[in-house]
């Protein structure tokens, strides 16, 4: 698969101390094969490889310290940016209703999307939304929206298929402006592949309800296909944006990376199962970081470069190597792991971070940071430096002192001794490796 062919490379390019021209060449050449294997599109394939290289073996990368590195992440940009830079948001009307419509071939999702960007935009925006059932062709195509409806406790639009879908949708908006509905979801026909009367119908739809957003609804498992519908749907619509479906599924992904580049549409959300709450809005870098196969670590580790002080780092390198270490140390380290965020988003975001949270002694639990942090301020400076002096009587002052108990005191400082016996293990185990943050 694509994420197996791009780790191999990225394993035996990850640690290199040295890249050399040759190296360069030689992961270009898989990447480029692995992302045609996965059906992405010929000519995009082409450009990216190109900008790939040019960085590649630029200043960027061969300054570097970590050049490795440096040219995963460079792979890892260029991804997303082909995808589309920032995760976009759903276009709101300033005049309500906003109309949305979803458009896109039979079985893509369609149906259940409307059902959950109805059910998102409510939570998320605290919007009041109708659901309009615009698909007066496909037999039981109402019902089941419909049915998706009352699972919503949602109003649904519907004239039964007698009526044209444009009179529904032109009756529909109405509606919706009468009962104060601000935001209104057009469910569309689709067919099993794209033809004229489809998109004739599609574009008078368009012209009687000027929507703010038309969302082509794609399903990712179509591959190299997907590109071809998105890029036809786009000639007659003008799309504003892409949802693909499906991602919970065994996809090759080829699908994500080319849609945007060929029709210069942005992916906006992803469907991820059947239930109705299983949308999202698409995340670009995460979507490439999963392609590349590492978790989010290149999130976290730009995260970790931009909050940790470079020289603070190294001193607390040292600090660790030296075992020198102190709970003073520790409390710093503790306010820096909080700028990046709550703990739990940084976690999730390494690999085998699910190992890791089942490690006893290294439970991480904001609420908890609070508490560890008033033992340690309520520990004088020798405790602070020395804590093998802390005797029960030191415990007793420290608990009174931060509000906690002596089990807590206790907790806390069977955790550092652990700590410390970790960073040791670290530090000897990668020499020269470059440890930035205690859970690193
Ligand atoms: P439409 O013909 O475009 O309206 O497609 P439907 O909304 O009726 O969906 C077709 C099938 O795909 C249904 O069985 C849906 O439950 C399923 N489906 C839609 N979106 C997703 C998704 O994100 N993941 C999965 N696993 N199934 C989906
Ligand atoms: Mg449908």
């Amino acid at each position: 698969s694509l994420a197996d062919r791009l780790q191999e490379t990225i394993k035996k390019i990850r640690g290199k101390g040295k890249v050399s021209e040759a190296d360069v060449k030689q992961m270009t050449r898989e990447v480029r094969l692995a992302l045609l294997e996965a059906d992405v599109n010929f000519k995009v394939v082409k450009d990216l490889i190109n900008r790939i290289k040019e960085r590649a073996i630029g200043q960027e990368v061969l300054k570097s310290l970590t050049p490795g590195q440096q040219v995963i992440k460079v792979v890892q940009e260029e991804l997303t940016e082909l995808m589309g830079g920032e995760q976009s948001k759903i276009n709101l009307s300033p005049k309500p209703p906003t109309v949305v419509m979803l458009v896109g071939l039979q079985g893509a999702g369609k149906t259940t999307t409307t059902g959950k960007l109805a059910n998102f935009v409510r939570k998320q925006h605290n919007k009041c939304p109708l659901l309009v059932a615009g698909d007066v062709y496909r037999p039981a195509a109402i019902k089941q929206l419909e049915t998706l409806g009352q699972q919503l406790t949602m109003p649904v639009f519907s004239m039964g298929d007698k009526e044209s879908p444009v009179t529904i949708a032109k009756e529909a908006v109405a509606k919706a402006k009468e009962d104060h509905n601000d935001i209104v979801f057009i469910d569309t026909a689709g067919r099993l592949h794209v033809d004229e009367n489809l998109m004739e119908e599609l574009e008078q739809i368009k012209s009687v309800t000027k929507p703010d957003e038309i969302f082509l609804v794609v399903d990712a498992m179509t591959g190299q296909d997907a590109v071809n519908v998105a890029e036809s749907f786009n000639e007659h619509l003008g799309l504003t944006g892409v949802i693909l479906t499906k991602l919970d599924g065994d996809t090759r992904g080829g699908a994500a990376l080319s849609v945007k580049a060929v029709t210069g549409t942005p992916i906006k959300f992803v469907g991820l199962g059947e239930k109705l709450d299983a949308l999202e809005a698409f995340h670009p870098e995460r979507m490439a970081s999963r392609i590349l196969g590492m978790g989010d670590v290149l999130t976290l580790i730009e995260k970790a470069q931009a909050t940790v002080d470079e020289d603070k780092a190294k001193e607390m390198e040292k600090k660790m190597r030296t075992m020198s270490f102190t709970f003073d140390d520790f409390l710093e380290q503790l306010g820096q792991v909080r700028t990046m965020g709550p703990l739990e988003d940084l976690l999730a975001m390494m690999p085998g971070a699910n190992k890791m949270k089942g490690m006893k002694n290294l439970q991480v639990d904001d609420k908890k940071i609070g508490q560890i942090e008033a033992i340690i301020r309520s520990m004088t400076p020798k405790e602070k430096a020395e804590p093998d002096i802390i005797n029960a009587s030191r415990k007793k002052r420290i608990a009174v002192g931060s509000g906690t108990s002596i089990q807590e005191v206790n907790r806390l400082l069977k955790q550092f001794k652990d700590m410390k016996k970790m960073m040791k293990q670290m530090m000897g185990s990668g020499k020269g490796k470059k440890k930035k943050n205690p859970f690193n």
